[in-house]
């Protein structure tokens, strides 16, 4: 996207030097081509003036002096007062509005102007007759020079040139045209060539990340076995005759147990974690009724609660069905259920609420624990962040839970969000769409 965007701006920034830089070219030539003209007219009726041996302009035919060119629109000279003596035009029917446009104008040193002109074709003709199909209107743009007589040093009228500059502007117009789509079409072939270089530069990338993926995955899966062995061979050592009467021996055994089960919940959320990174996690939608599997799911958890001394509440309409993969819409209650008790203070109440709209059914769960720093919100759904490392060994966790939480709330099409304050207390809020889109 960088590289397009920067390719892009080259782009643009070509044609605006491109398009300017023509722009002043051609019309600096256009310029020169009127003040030369215009010098030119200026010394033939000197000329005229002097071999005539006349000092004022009275009497000056138009044969003298011709339109010298397609473009040349208009030429009018006047006399020292400014009144018209001879002229000439591509548009006789135009004469009033032409004049009016120069009369009495004297230019200062080198002023050149440009008009713009609507004109009529009213009277155009061909050999008398009239050329159908031509535009009743069109508009011209002119430039205009103008410069004094002089007849022995003396000033006896003014000459003033318009040249029809309209097919410069027409130039203008279709190179930016054809500028703009050639730029158009090389901004297209420019995002999808980076499309491709950056997808052939990942590919090695995404090939360690997948790899790295898989063997988080694989190790995980690996590591679940011997962890269950040691787990059940450390009950069978609780067992044994002896242990009760060795305080040592007991105290480490259930250091051990608590160890063991810690590293099993962590290796089992790596593990549901690298599922869901390479995409094997499978998402099977069934009929829910979020109450019932809520209620459970508490029932489950209130010794836990008890032992802690948080009370659990429930609120809930009578009946919620929607559409859900049960086991991971119970994971979620349960990592948001389990979490508010592990962090509210003795004599707590944690409440889960479920609610449904037309579009969405929400479950939001609040605590009155410690809460989380407004600088902390937005991380906690980070993989491995928590708060505070150093509540790892009294209320264990690894930071897992809530990155879990919120890709089951994804894989719904749903969202989580956390409105906290510190020392007040937490509430956790998933929404979820009615309608699921039935795919895995
Ligand atoms: P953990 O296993 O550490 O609980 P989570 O991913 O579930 O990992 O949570 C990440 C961090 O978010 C926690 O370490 C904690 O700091 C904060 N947190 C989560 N839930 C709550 C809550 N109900 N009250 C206060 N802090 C919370």
């Amino acid at each position: 996207m960088q590289y397009s965007g920067l390719l892009m701006l080259f782009l643009v920034l070509f044609i605006v030097v491109v398009y300017t830089l023509l722009y002043v070219v051609i019309l600096r030539d256009q310029h020169r081509e009127l003040e030369n003209l215009t010098r030119q007219e200026t010394r033939i009726i000197s000329d005229y003036l002097a071999d005539s041996a006349r000092d004022e302009l009275q009497g000056l035919g138009s044969q003298e002096l011709v339109l010298a060119g397609v473009d040349q629109f208009f030429y009018y000279v006047t006399n020292a007062e400014g009144t018209f003596v001879t002229g000439s035009e591509t548009m006789p029917h135009m004469r009033e509005e032409l004049f009016e446009l120069v009369s009495g104008w004297v230019p200062e040193k080198n002023q050149i102007r440009e008009e713009t002109l609507q004109v009529t074709f009213d009277e155009r003709r061909i050999g008398g007759r009239e050329i159908k199909d031509v535009p009743k209107s069109d508009t011209v743009r002119l430039m205009i020079d103008g410069s004094p007589i002089f007849y022995n040093g003396q000033f006896v009228g003014m000459i003033y040139i318009g040249k029809d500059i309209s097919f410069a502007y027409q130039l203008f117009k279709w190179l930016l045209i054809v500028l703009v789509s050639l730029a158009v079409l090389f901004a297209g072939v420019a995002v999808w060539m980076s499309y491709l270089m950056s997808k052939k530069a990942m590919g090695p990338i995404s090939t360690a990340f997948q790899r790295q993926k898989e063997f988080v995955g694989d190790a995980s899966h690996e590591l679940r076995t011997p962890l269950s062995v040691m787990l059940s061979s450390i009950d069978a050592m609780e067992m044994t005759d002896g242990i009760e009467e060795d305080p040592f021996a007991k105290k480490l055994l259930r250091n051990m147990k608590s160890e063991v089960k810690r590293m099993t919940g962590l290796v089992s959320d790596l593990l549901v974690l690298a599922r869901a990174d390479s995409g094997a996690a499978e998402r099977t939608l069934e009929q829910l009724d979020v109450r019932a599997e809520a209620a459970n799911v508490i029932e489950s958890l209130t010794p836990h609660a008890e032992s802690n001394g948080v009370s659990l509440g429930l609120e809930a309409p009578g009946d919620l069905l929607v559409l859900g993969d049960r086991a991971r819409v119970k994971q979620l209650m349960y990592i948001l259920l389990d979490n508010a008790v592990k962090y509210s203070p003795d004599g707590g109440l944690v409440e889960m609420k479920l609610s449904q709209s037309d579009r969405y059914w929400t479950m939001a769960v609040s605590d009155q624990g410690i809460g989380i720093h407004p600088d902390d919100q937005p991380r906690i759904f980070d993989r491995f962040f928590r708060s505070d490392k150093s509540r790892t060994r009294t209320v264990g966790g690894h930071g897992l839970g809530l990155s879990i939480a919120k890709w089951i709330a994804g894989i719904h099409g749903g969202t989580i969000t956390v409105e906290s304050e510190p020392d007040k207390g937490s509430t956790f809020i998933v929404q979820i769409p009615n309608e699921q889109a039935v795919s895995t």
